[in-house]
Formats: C-alpha cells, sequence, structure tokens
C-alpha cells in the first residue's frame, strides 16, 4: 500500500481542492491518502467524497500549530474524529489567534510600502489566513521572485512582514488529538533545527506528554535526516510516519513520491488500522 499522511487543500494553504487532491493523490498512485489542513477540518467531507468514488482510503487528519520553547512546531493528527468537541474549540481558537496575526503581518507590510492584504484575500478559500497565502500575494505584486524568496525576505522570524503568534502548547495539541481518537505525529521533525540537546528534550516531552509518532520520511526530509529520525523514534519507542507535507503541482514537495521507512523502524499505520506493507 502507498501511502502520503501529511496533505494540504486550499481550505489552508494547499492550491488544490480537497477533490483536486485526491485526484492528484490517485494519479500518483497513492492509496491511502491523509489530508492535514493547518488547523482546520472543514476539507475532510469533500474529500471523503472524492476518495470514496475513487476507492482511495481518506485519513482524517489536521496540522495543529504548536508552540514549544519559543519556537513553533507542528504536529499532525492522524485518525480523529473531525466532529470532537474538544478538538474544534482548540482549532478554532488556533483560527482566531492566527487571523489576528494576519491583520498584524498586513499592517506591518503595509509599512513597509507593500498593501497585499486584498491581494492575500483573493488567495484565501478556507477560514484560515496562512504565510503562504501573504507569500503568493507578495510573489503577484511583484514583491517577491517565487514563494521561497517571499518568505526568506519578508516573512521568515526576523523580517519585516513576520509578527509572532503564541500557538497551542504541545501537551494541549495532543490532548485534542486523543480526545478526539487519534494520533499525534511531530511533524517534519529536521525543519526545526533544534540543537541535539533541544531535540532530546523536544522528543522525550512528545511522548510523555501522550504522542505517538514522528515523522521519519518527510517531503523536506533528506534521506541523512530519515536515518537520524528513524533512530530517534526507536530510541523513543515512537512509531514512524511518512508525509509528503504536498501544498500542490510544481510546489517543493511531490504527493506520494516517497521512500521506503528506513528499515527498524515501527510504522504508524498499523495503528490507523491501515492494512497492507509500505
Ligand atoms: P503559517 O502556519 O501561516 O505560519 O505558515 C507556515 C507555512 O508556510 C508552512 O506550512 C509552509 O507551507 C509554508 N512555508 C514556510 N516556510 C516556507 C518557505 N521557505 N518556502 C515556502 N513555503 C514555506
Ligand atoms: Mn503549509
Ligand atoms: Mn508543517
Ligand atoms: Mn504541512
Amino acid at each position: 500500500m502507498r501511502y502520503d499522511l501529511h496533505s494540504h487543500s486550499h481550505y489552508s494553504d494547499g492550491m488544490l481542492s480537497p477533490a483536486e487532491l485526491i485526484a492528484h493523490a490517485h494519479a500518483a498512485g497513492v492509496e491511502a491518502l491523509a489530508l492535514t489542513d493547518h488547523d482546520v477540518t472543514d476539507g475532510l467531507p469533500e474529500a471523503r467524497a472524492a476518495a470514496n468514488q475513487v476507492g482511495m482510503r481518506l485519513i482524517a487528519g489536521a496540522e495543529i500549530s504548536v508552540t514549544w520553547s519559543g519556537q513553533t512546531l507542528h504536529v499532525v493528527a492522524l485518525g480523529i474524529d473531525p466532529d470532537n468537541a474538544a478538538l474544534q474549540a482548540g482549532l478554532a481558537r488556533l483560527r482566531e489567534s492566527r487571523n489576528q496575526r494576519a491583520q498584524e503581518m498586513a499592517q506591518r507590510l503595509a509599512r513597509h510600502g507593500m498593501d497585499v492584504l486584498d491581494e492575500v484575500h483573493l488567495r484565501v478559500r478556507g477560514p484560515i489566513l496562512s504565510r503562504t497565502h501573504f507569500a503568493h500575494a507578495l510573489v503577484a505584486r511583484g514583491h517577491a521572485r517565487d514563494l521561497r524568496d517571499a518568505f526568506r525576505r519578508y516573512l521568515r522570524r526576523g523580517s519585516p512582514g513576520y509578527a509572532p503568534c503564541t500557538w497551542a502548547a504541545p501537551e494541549e495539541a495532543i490532548a485534542w488529538i486523543r480526545a478526539a481518537g487519534g494520533l499525534a505525529v511531530l511533524a517534519h521533525p529536521a525543519r526545526y533545527k533544534l540543537t541535539s540537546g533541544k531535540l532530546l528534550r523536544l522528543l522525550d516531552e512528545f511522548k510523555a506528554a501522550g504522542g505517538h509518532a514522528i515523522e521519519v520520511v518527510s517531503g523536506s526530509h533528506s534521506r541523512d535526516d530519515a536515518l537520524r529520525f528513524a533512530s530517534l523514534a526507536r530510541k523513543f519507542d515512537l512509531f514512524a510516519s511518512c508525509g509528503s507535507d504536498f501544498h500542490g503541482p510544481g510546489t517543493w514537495a511531490g504527493l506520494g513520491a516517497l521512500p521506503p521507512l528506513p528499515p527498524d523502524c515501527a510504522p504508524l499505520w498499523p495503528q490507523l488500522g491501515i492494512t497492507g506493507s509500505a
């Protein structure tokens, strides 16, 4: 079975509708896909209907924004009941923070002569505003060459359009996921660039708070990253997940184009009730 347990639709910062995403995944040979939009589950019914039509397995998910030790991390929720009240109350709070942050970002960019909020709103299809929407708007207005350039110049921490935001605490996000019957996965851990001491502390706390797995194979991981996180997953008795983090055609990660998990990992999918080998 070919799994991809991390992807986005236009309900968050992806470029495709859930139905288009399912069609792309199906064409790419993916047999089990998780839709994991940032802080929102509104795309799941449309994805579910499209997946049923082509006989693809859809895993209900979300990617929850978390603040840990002053840094933003992402926790992917898999196999959740999207109707769970605790989960939805938590996500609603994060969307509120997000949308306040977006106002702040728009003001900061405007002070630097970049009035992009109208352009941002043209691109928003769901209930959240993401830095990715700002990046697309900055490119469209000619302030940046491409998304990467927009993040580097204006949107990353320390640059003119960046506004800080306090997200959920890791233990809160994990508690919402568990309340909704899901599994909590630390997303793309290599992206956080943590010192080894901090990384060990994070994994220790993540495990103690009830986290289930880490993304060992990710669209943003090198093979060396995958080997390193496979060994850390074993050390902390965490399952191993794999996901492209697909946002759209022509972006940095392809759907389902993932190498296998390194040997000796305990794959997460049997815990989701998915059968078959990787
Ligand atoms: P936000 O959650 O609104 O702060 O936006 C974070 C999102 O921005 C991530 O989920 C990525 O999709 C995207 N992102 C972050 N850094 C970059 C980058 N350097 N190039 C392109 N996209 C990025
Ligand atoms: Mn994103
Ligand atoms: Mn992420
Ligand atoms: Mn993601």
